[in-house]
């Protein structure tokens, strides 16, 4: 059989590939946007039309290899390889394809970055964090993960002042307030329609501690799916907000003197159906003092934007020590106790935000862990008093960017698992946003992440 618009002869694709093609065409989509995470923890894409798209199902869109040398201000950076010259493709994984509800007409695809031959990039976040899960499973392991992101809601206005656009929150409404329900109702509701249409399942939804911050959960899935759900998650949270004319912000502090957001990290082990975080404590304790070992080179791809590191404060509920203890929310490793009968415990990572690539972030907590349980890092004594009430006593995550850059170019295991491609982009595109930000004033750095996250 062949197509009656391309010629591509469909039996060449695999069948979840001649699934798309089906419903699209009966979904009436128009254009099917590629999506993936670059290093500025931006998501970008490139979408085909409908009539292109039984091509573009195996040979993807092309791409300059420079985007991935691109920061958050599209500042170009100087890295080798990712000039001018060379070619990726944006591949997108077919089992991935969901209509985007608040775009009528378009469906998106997460997506692989390519060599033109179709073997994977050495800089694809994507095949990094796939790379993590084949190591975990090699250890005969398994990571079930959630992000819990949170956001501010509001409206872009201009500065009455002249200066960059500001957010101005939906409300003003208290911490669990239940009159923030009613503030943001219409927007919860269709968010919430939204992310479930996509396939995400909505677990909780909460009016925040700050004004107009709402936090939203998504049930847990296998770490892949997990960060693919985050990008849509962040997708779905801003296109909706924009269809209402408001809109949404998942930057870390896009106020500064108020509450941030985070996207906490929720991470059980499983060997076949056992959670190994309830039932061997070699491991748990192994995973955790990987966590911890790492975390100061860890927190430079978790939070890695310059405006995370203003979220990473005492008494903030962020997390601002390497510790962990059980239900401690001023831990960086929280251990959760399980909710209900057939509850399991997880760690809860704090130092996370949705500013980060969630491929490499989630990658890189594997590759900590795994550090972790090879070597039985003994992730010391369980914390259960709020650490900044001991001075002294317990390490500081790094307070700033460059801080976190200079641990990650120390770990040895990280740098290793990134390589050196996406090791040198990712340093050169990092260390370039510390710098654009130095010396300017807070308003041009909450701008410029609340435009973009
Ligand atoms: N807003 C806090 C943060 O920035 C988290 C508050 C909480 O949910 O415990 O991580
Ligand atoms: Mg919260």
């Amino acid at each position: 059989m062949t197509d009656r618009l391309t010629g591509t002869r469909l039996h060449q694709l695999d069948a979840a590939a001649r699934r798309v093609l089906e419903r699209a065409e009966l979904e009436g989509i128009e254009l099917i946007r590629f999506l993936y995470a670059d290093h500025a923890g931006v998501i970008r894409g490139k979408a085909a039309a409908r009539s292109r798209l039984a091509e573009r199902l195996s040979s993807g869109i092309g791409h300059t290899v420079a985007m991935m040398a691109m920061n958050m201000l599209d500042q170009l950076q100087e890295v080798e390889h990712m000039g001018p010259v060379g070619e990726v493709r944006i591949v997108p994984d077919a089992t991935t394809y969901v209509p985007l509800p608040y775009a009528p007409g378009a469906a998106a695809m997460l997506s692989d970055l390519r060599m033109p031959d179709g073997s994977p990039w050495a800089a694809c976040p994507r095949t990094f964090l796939k790379d993590a899960v084949a190591e975990l499973r090699a250890e005969g392991y398994t990571l079930e993960a959630a992000f819990e992101p949170e956001f501010t809601l509001g409206r872009r206005l201009p500065d009455p002042s002249g200066g960059p656009d500001r957010l101005v929150p939906i409300d003003d409404s208290l911490c669990y307030a239940a009159i923030g329900f009613d503030t943001a109702h219409d927007y919860a509701i269709k968010l919430v329609r939204a992310l479930e249409t996509q396939g995400l399942r909505v677990e909780h939804y909460h009016p925040e501690l700050g004004p107009g911050q709402q936090e939203l959960s998504i049930r847990h899935a296998p770490a892949l799916r997990a960060a693919d759900n985050h990008v849509l998650y962040r997708e779905t949270v801003r296109g909706v907000a924009l269809r209402m004319q408001m809109w949404a912000s998942l930057a870390p502090k896009p106020l500064a003197d108020q509450a941030g957001n985070g996207a906490h990290l929720h991470l059980s082990l499983w060997s076949d159906t056992r959670n190994v975080f309830a039932s061997d404590n070699e491991v748990r304790d192994g995973f955790i003092g990987g966590l911890l070992a790492h975390l100061p080179a860890l927190t430079a791809l978790t939070c890695g934007s310059v405006n995370g590191f203003r979220r990473l404060a005492p008494r903030m509920w962020a997390s601002a020590y390497a510790v962990y203890g059980p239900d401690n929310r001023e831990a960086a490793v929280r251990v959760c106790s399980p909710l209900g009968e057939s509850g399991e415990p997880n760690l809860e990572l704090k130092p996370s935000d949705s500013a980060a690539n969630p491929y490499l972030s989630l990658g890189a907590v594997i590759h900590a862990g795994l550090d972790g349980i090879r070597r039985k890092l003994d992730p010391g004594e369980a914390v259960e008093v709020d650490p900044d009430t001991r001075p002294g006593r317990y390490p500081r995550l790094p307070s700033s960017l460059d801080e976190a850059l200079d641990a990650l170019e120390a770990d040895e295991v990280l740098m290793e698992a990134l390589g050196p491609l996406r090791r040198s982009a990712y340093l050169a595109v990092k260390r370039s946003e510390a710098a654009a930000f130095a010396g300017k004033d807070t308003s041009y750095e909450l701008f410029h992440h609340l435009r973009v996250f």
